[in-house]
């Protein structure tokens, strides 16, 4: 059985048109890297760039750079490379603090632009730290917060609804939610439908223009590659934007910064959603990362991702006890780029493959997660990585075929 799995995954490598992309890539020799759904993995090219951002942006041009060295303007610019990964016309995408602050930012403006209705739903599988911040944010402004799962959205908007706030793909499971339709109920029942993208920017072409989706965050250091701790970025529709009132109205999203007025005055574009000064480094590391995006299709990296993620799902098929091993990612094309496992003893497990060279992660108490960045994981990553998983639990799968 495994024999024609080797057959299969030297023929998919073979075939696959983003093979190569891998050696844009600084992968330490003999990893299998299955965590870029977490901190995606460094470019080539970008050390060179960050060091021409110390050693002579700051380092000779000084303070000059943010003129001179355009950082000041930076987070937009940036916002308009990202902008077509995410279906975005320019002027709508701002890269600027983490995802979490921006959670915050966009909660509190959807309820200040929905005001009377004060309903604020939240995804009841979110990661954390969004249902961390909604839930301050409901106590600093008085919302009522409702969770509820996406699939169940419906019984959980009314008329009072303000917003709601949806992960695209689940980080757990990797089950990918149905932006549009999802969208549209919440406009339905006339609630503002906003997104958090961390988990599908950078897998899937995303089009949050033509779903006419209300305000959007996304975290850029996951599949997108910006390095750890990468600012991230903002979405705020051009129709949006004159009404966007966001609560950290700080000198950075002002119309005039450096005119020091006593007064705040917002920026009149996406600019607005910005805070403070810029964390430079990190943008520019990001501004370097994104280099990669120049040369690759997103609908080549969607097909490579399901076709990738379905060949795994059928390895662990094929070669694991399914007494011991549940595959709880959806078999169907509603999924993102990650598979994960219900197994016990997932901790340990991670600890075992990375002796193996191989890196995964896990969620408590026992998701077993698999990250496939279609840039740099192959189809004989996938089938290795189930095959020592298969040694790592012992015995192997009842003899089949
Ligand atoms: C990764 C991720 C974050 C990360 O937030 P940080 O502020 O960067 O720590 C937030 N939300 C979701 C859905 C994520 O997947």
């Amino acid at each position: 059985v495994s024999g024609s799995l080797d057959l299969r995954a030297t023929a998919l490598d073979t075939d696959d048109p983003l093979a190569g992309m891998r050696e844009r890539f600084l992968l330490p020799e003999g990893i299998t890297y299955l965590d870029g759904n977490s901190l995606g993995a460094l470019l080539r090219t970008v050390p060179d760039r960050v060091d021409d951002v110390l050693r002579r942006q700051w380092g000779e041009l000084l303070i000059g750079s943010w003129d001179d060295s355009g950082w000041w303007d930076a987070p937009a610019r940036i916002g308009d490379r990202i902008a077509p990964l995410v279906g975005a016309a320019p002027g709508q995408v701002v890269v600027t603090d983490s995802t979490s602050v921006n959670v915050f930012k966009i909660l509190v403006a959807a309820l200040r632009a929905a005001a009377p209705r004060t309903d604020l739903v939240v995804d009841a599988s979110t990661f954390p730290t969004d249902a961390y911040i909604a839930e301050s944010v409901s106590r600093m402004t008085g919302a009522r917060l409702v969770t509820v799962e996406p699939d169940q959205l419906g019984g959980a908007l009314s008329t009072r609804t303000a917003a709601v706030l949806l992960n695209q793909v689940d980080y757990r499971t990797g089950r990918l939610h149905d932006m549009a339709a999802l969208t549209r109920a919440c406009h339905d029942t006339g609630a503002l439908a906003l997104w958090d993208v961390s988990h599908s920017v950078g897998v899937l072409p995303l089009e949050l223009d033509r779903l006419g989706v209300d305000l959007a965050v996304g975290a850029t250091y996951k599949f997108l590659g910006g390095g750890p701790g990468a600012p991230a970025f903002v979405y705020v529709p051009l129709a949006a934007q004159a009404q966007f009132d966001q609560p950290l109205t700080g000198w950075g999203g002002a119309a005039e910064p450096f005119a020091m007025g006593g007064t705040f005055v917002p920026a009149t574009g996406v600019d607005r959603a910005r805070t403070g000064t810029p964390d430079i480094v990190s943008l520019l590391t990001l501004d370097a990362a994104l280099d990669v995006w120049d040369h690759v299709d997103l609908a080549a990296v969607r097909s490579k991702g399901l076709s990738l993620t379905g060949f795994f799902i059928e390895c662990v098929d094929e070669l694991l006890d399914p007494s011991r091993v549940t595959v709880v990612t959806p078999r169907g094309h509603d999924r993102g780029h990650q598979v994960s496992l219900q197994i016990d003893g997932a901790e340990a497990l991670v600890r075992a493959l990375a002796e193996t060279g191989i890196v995964a992660d896990h969620r408590p108490p026992s998701l077993l997660r698999f990250g496939f960045a279609p840039l740099y994981v192959g189809y004989g990553d996938a089938l290795r990585t189930v095959t020592v998983l298969r040694d790592l639990l012992g015995a192997g799968a009842p003899a089949r075929g």
